[in-house]
């Protein structure tokens, strides 16, 4: 791997951000102002005033109507002007929706660049990647034919079929394609796993994309070591791998017994504790690749806990619609990971958040009040500390389009901003006049935990829904408690489990504690659920058409049907005193 040639030209990106975006949006509305949708707006003029002053602030549904049509075999060129090699399929476990998102082969390749990118500032952090492999926990979903007979398919796995992964991450994965790409989740992670174990001493990373992922394999790992055990010991593959995939990619690698691994791998999982697992299976791993910003942050804990406190580095933050930026120093702790953009992606800009005054700078609130409409400002006019909704301009027919994340500016490098993270915007629980965001939750949440640690407990999956069937209306939370290295339920008090509730509600904003004080919103509860219940949560939105390697959990769930997944497995409901002092 070039990882000085990689970092030279991340340099320079850097270094000239405003000239690169500017070019940017000249190039693509060069390219796609005769379109129907920007005719409508610039009448054909490829001027970026003109696209400042006419071209409104998008969202998906504004395109939509062309997607459709684009996919019902009208011609491309209604919204962009490039050749359309398929769509990529946003999860739609976060905004709700599945989204579908044209592609082409120059935006692939700006997706390829990325983790090759990544790569070269993960090579100046860890001396010695491209001497060991990295154990990938990847997962392919299936793709649909749309009646124009292009394919939809996930992000992730438009990706692991291209020939950029072919030439970079695939060299050091210790599974091979064929697995990656089997759609049988359970026979590819058990094979995932035990391709893995087999070449443990080769390992210098475990990784996937979000951590939610990695999590499962895990508890995955928990569930079937023994008879993991078994094949290594043996050299037989077990039965139930009837994928011709596997099978062949199994072929060259298990082709003997292996006692003394598989007696070190069953004194590792069998002993006291799982505290460590990863580290203990995989003794040369240096990092765990996998991102925990936003609502991935929920896994902090587990995590910590399995991985017997490697770093966890968040590599890059990248959405279906446009690659966004990489993280420049991936030793920092989760919460500090900003994401550093990347000019030359996608045309950016940013639409200052009215709201959460509590993040606004006292000099951005000053600007604010004196604008009633705000204005989306450009990637290098960004202010630190303020936050941002992120807008999109790409050659692939996005204008101005809200992606639906909330980001704040944390600082620059040379001249391109650097984002962290904050939450998915409109993801919140909604009752009356009150308004939980995604962060809001999670930081109650982290509150009350403390309060489970000292009983060994952890809580490794945690979602909530508004009750309105209650009157009055109250806050649910499902969580999923558990003692790592077995499947049994954790004996719970249940006054622990009510301050936990009231930890909760405390710990929520303002405008919460008004409206339980005058009973306008009912005392909260938690529902603990069983084991395994937020993999089941993951399968019925994976059946849904979720891809595994993109799947976040949601952190509010308004879905009747993914409520009722949940609701059918809670053992124990606690709710918070009818006063909240
Ligand atoms: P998808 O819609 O499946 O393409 O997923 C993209 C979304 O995943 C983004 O819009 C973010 O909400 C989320 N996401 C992507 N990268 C990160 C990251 N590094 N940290 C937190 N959330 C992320």
């Amino acid at each position: 791997m070039e990882t000085d040639k990689y970092l030279k030209i991340m340099e320079e990106l850097t270094s000239n951000a405003h000239e690169m975006q500017e070019k940017l949006l000249e190039e693509i509305l060069k390219r796609n102002a005769g379109t129907e949708y920007l005719k409508g707006y610039l009448h054909g003029q490829a001027d970026k005033k003109l696209f400042k002053e006419n071209v409104p602030i998008s969202t998906y549904e504004d395109i939509m109507p062309y997607i459709d049509r684009i996919a019902n075999g009208e011609p491309s060129d209604i919204l962009l002007a490039d050749l359309v090699l398929g769509f990529l399929r946003s999860t739609g476990t976060t905004g709700g929706k599945r989204k579908l998102i044209p592609y082409t082969a120059e935006s692939l390749d700006k997706m390829c660049l990325q983790p090759i990118l990544a790569e070269a500032v993960m090579g100046k952090y860890f001396d010695g990647l491209d001497k060991g492999k990295g154990m990938y926990f990847l997962f392919a979903n299936p793709e649909v034919e749309t009646p124009c007979g292009l394919m939809e398919s996930s992000y992730t796995t438009t990706y692991f079929k291209s020939s950029g992964f072919e030439n970079s991450v695939a060299k050091i994965c210790t599974s091979p394609v064929e697995i990656i790409l089997c759609l049988d989740t359970q026979q590819s992670m058990y094979c995932q796993l035990l391709i893995g174990l087999l070449q443990s001493d080769q390992v210098l990373r475990v990784a996937t994309i979000f951590a939610s992922t990695l999590v499962r394999s895990i508890k995955f790992l928990e569930d079937c070591w023994k008879e993991l055990c078994f094949n290594i010991r043996t050299g037989r593959a077990s039965d139930w791998i009837t994928d011709a995939g596997c099978r062949n990619a199994l072929s060259s690698v298990l082709t003997e017994p292996n006692p003394e691994l598989a007696d070190s791998i069953e004194r590792a999982c069998g002993g006291q504790s799982w505290q460590g697992i990863v580290k203990k299976l995989f003794p040369k791993t240096k990092y765990i690749g996998v991102l925990v910003t936003g609502s991935m942050s929920q896994y902090i804990k587990i995590l910590d806990f399995y991985c017997g406190g490697l770093p966890l580095v968040s590599e890059y933050y990248s959405c279906s619609e446009a690659v966004c930026g990489i993280n420049l120093k991936p030793l920092s702790k989760p919460s500090e990971v900003s994401y550093t953009f990347l000019p030359n992606m996608a045309y950016f800009e940013f639409l200052p958040v009215k709201e959460d005054n509590e993040k606004l700078t006292q000099e951005s609130r000053e600007t604010e009040n004196k604008n009633e409409d705000i204005e989306p400002v450009d990637l290098v006019n960004v202010k630190l500390g303020q936050c941002y909704e992120l807008l999109v301009t790409t050659l692939t027919g996005l204008y101005r389009y809200n992606v639906g994340d909330v980001l704040m500016a944390t600082g620059f490098h040379n001249n391109a901003p650097q984002f962290r993270f904050i939450e998915r915007k409109n993801v919140a629980l909604n009752l009356e006049f009150e308004k939980t965001t995604e962060t809001d939750l999670s930081r109650a949440v982290t509150d009350a935990e403390v309060l489970l640690e000292p009983l060994g407990f952890l809580l490794v999956g945690h979602t909530s829904y508004a009750d309105t069937s209650s009157k009055p209306g109250h806050y649910v939370l499902f969580w999923e408690l558990k003692i790592p290295g077995t499947s049994d339920m954790p004996k719970l008090d249940p006054k622990i489990m009510e301050q936990c509730c009231s930890t909760v509600e405390k710990s929520l904003n303002f405008q919460y504690g008004i409206q339980r004080k005058y009973g306008v919103i009912g005392p909260l509860e938690i529902r603990v659920v069983k084991y395994g219940t937020f993999d089941a949560l993951m399968d019925f939105y994976v059946s849904r058409g979720a891809s595994i390697t993109q799947y976040k959990t949601p952190c509010c769930i308004k879905l009747e049907d993914a409520i009722n997944v949940l609701d059918s497995k809670v053992v124990g409901r606690y709710f918070s005193p009818k006063t909240l002092d």
